[in-house]
């Protein structure tokens, strides 16, 4: 018989390889694990099929626009239709459009921010003016 493991020839009846130390089974079921077991190896080895990427797809015409990064500025709403249209397939130029939406948002929040500040520090001044005129 030969060592399972490292295929050299042994005695029949050799409980372990005297060559590797495996331990050896001589009866039938043994022969079948034998199989299993190289099988398993082959599986083991062979090649794993690659996964798809997800994003393998960009139109090749597909850039960073700053035309559409101010348009989305001025219109956040299209903005971010564009960049949910685009962010599969143009994900540069959905990247714009909704850089543009943030921009806005931000100078939106920005503005109001300052509107706030602005009333609240009025109506502190006007308050002061009406209690210096009181
Ligand atoms: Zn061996």
């Amino acid at each position: 018989m030969y060592c399972y493991k490292c295929g050299r020839q042994i005695e029949d009846n050799a409980k372990f390889c005297r060559y590797c130390g495996a331990a050896q089974q001589a009866d039938a079921a043994g022969g079948q694990k034998q199989e299993d077991l190289f099988g398993f190896q082959n599986n083991q080895s062979a090649p794993q099929p690659t996964p798809p990427p997800q994003y393998s797809y960009t139109a090749p015409d597909d850039s960073s626009s700053v035309g559409f990064g101010i348009l989305s500025a001025f219109f956040p709403v299209v903005g971010f239709i564009l960049w949910l249209v685009w962010r599969d397939r143009y994900p540069q130029r959905a990247r714009s459009c909704i850089i543009g939406v943030l921009v806005s948002v931000a100078l939106y929040v920005v503005m109001i921010i300052i509107t706030v500040a602005l009333s609240v520090s009025g109506i502190l001044a006007s308050g002061m003016i009406y209690s210096y005129s009181w």
